[in-house]
């Protein structure tokens, strides 16, 4: 069973007098609670970092949320690290996951004291130069093992084929190079498998980097700071999934960090995470009301969302639980396609899904959207990007982006020639 939406239809019918479907809306209380869950879980360990993937839900609001907990930020662009700046998150407390990283980059993201995570080992001389000519003091290395990631449970990912991270030999040679170039303190970091859902990935995956880092450390004599296990803990987006137990997984790398770590000495080392999806992915409902039915060689529910609110289904072929508000209890005997109304075969947010009769009119709840749903938007076919809403823990209801409008649409063109008219038309529309 696919937990219930964390909003009723009496309460989305509130809503939508103020502001129109479609719509994201996050769910405060369930962050904060999770949030809360993932500090205790790492507890043991006094210099734990969240940085939260800032990727996942870019939003000033929700990454002050977490900055209220000392979580920090996960940035990968001028954008996500001027966000985070904005929002008031202390350098220290960003980490700097790049890869193909601009030169321009690199240098605000030293100009912000962020902690930059090199992709690369031919990364070292060009960061260099983009910090002005010297390397920071505090550097994190991002490593790629090679090869199929297996756990228990079969096949996860193939960092084989991941253009992220360095070879091992690659991290030994660059600890070396950055050494003599004046980095005195190291973290580590990989990022193997995505969207696990197995209490087991963390703890795997924490074995390996310990272990790296131990070795790195007798080899090259760096000081091992902090080991940084990235993202990749997931969501039970599936009926049939059972979500991760963050305390469970707390328990067990911190069975790891004890049994690696602690007798090599290395009982100082800070244990990071840079979760996204984990954060706030079951905590945002996509909101979208049915518009039109209609039957052909099919059954087709029309929303008026489309891929360009939350392209995973398009994307990925990735499964989104839906709830028709109010029916949550009502019989799946019928079979849809739910459709948005992009120009594209693949705009569907499901395809031959058993649910209950559903009306024009009617709101459906897109599950699990609260991570790399709107942040993944576009503007396909001239179609905006929705508001952002929080249900915050009083009951009421936040604006925290406004949708798009026409006037975004058009901003980024020289009008000079099309400004009259163009502006008469948006005025006729009472935009
Ligand atoms: C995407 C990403 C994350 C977050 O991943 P989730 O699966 O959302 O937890 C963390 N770190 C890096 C470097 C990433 O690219």
């Amino acid at each position: 069973m696919h937990p219930l939406p964390f909003v009723t239809k009496e309460q989305i019918e509130e809503i939508v007098k103020t502001y129109p479907t479609p719509f994201h809306l996050y769910d405060e209380a369930g962050i904060r609670r999770n949030a809360e869950n993932v500090k205790k879980a790492f507890a043991w360990n006094p210099g734990f970092i969240e940085y939260f993937a800032v990727k996942a839900t870019p939003n000033p609001k929700i990454l002050s949320i977490f900055n209220e907990y000392g979580f920090g930020a996960d940035c990968a662009s001028f954008n996500e690290l001027a966000l985070a700046k904005a929002v008031g998150i202390p350098g220290d407390r960003v980490m700097f996951s790049s890869n193909d990283t601009p030169f321009s980059e690199y240098t605000y993201a030293a100009h912000t004291g962020a902690v930059i995570n090199l992709d690369d080992i031919t990364h070292i001389d060009f960061c260099e130069k983009a910090c002005g000519g010297k390397l920071p003091e505090t550097m994190s290395i991002r490593f790629n093992p090679g090869g199929i990631f297996r756990m228990s449970n079969g096949i996860m990912d193939n960092p084989g084929d991941s253009k992220y991270g360095m070879t091992e030999s690659q991290v030994f040679e660059a600890v070396r190079v950055m050494m003599k170039k004046g980095v005195k303190h190291f973290g580590i970091h990989a990022f193997l498998a995505s969207n696990t859902i197995t209490n087991d990935y963390y703890p795997i995956l924490s074995r390996i980097l310990f272990e790296l880092a131990v070795k790195v450390n007798k080899d090259t004599g760096a000081d091992i700071s902090f080991v940084n296990l990235s993202g990749g803990v997931g969501v039970a987006y599936k009926p049939e999934q059972q979500g991760n137990d963050i305390l469970e997984i707390g328990e067990r790398v911190r069975q790891v960090y004890e049994d690696v770590l602690v007798p090599a000495g290395m009982d100082k080392v800070r244990l990071c995470t840079e979760m996204g999806r984990f954060m706030t992915g079951p905590y945002g409902g996509l909101v979208t009301k049915a518009i039109h039915e209609k039957h052909t060689y099919k059954e087709y529910i029309g929303v008026d969302a489309c891929a360009v609110n939350l392209i995973r289904p398009a994307m990925y072929g990735a499964y989104h639980h839906i709830t028709v508000l109010g029916k949550e209890d009502s019989t799946c005997d019928h079979t849809y396609d739910i459709t948005g109304s992009l120009c594209e075969n693949n705009d569907k947010f499901a395809v031959d899904r058993a649910m209950p009769r559903i009306d024009m009119g009617d709101y459906l709840f897109i599950h699990d959207a609260g991570a790399h749903g709107y942040s993944m938007g576009y503007n396909y076919n001239g179609k905006m990007r929705s508001a952002e809403l929080l249900l915050k823990e009083d009951g009421s209801v936040e604006l925290i982006r406004r949708a798009e409008n026409p006037r975004d649409y058009f901003a980024t063109f020289d009008c000079t020639e099309a400004a009259g008219p163009l502006d008469e038309v948006l005025k006729e529309q009472g935009i």
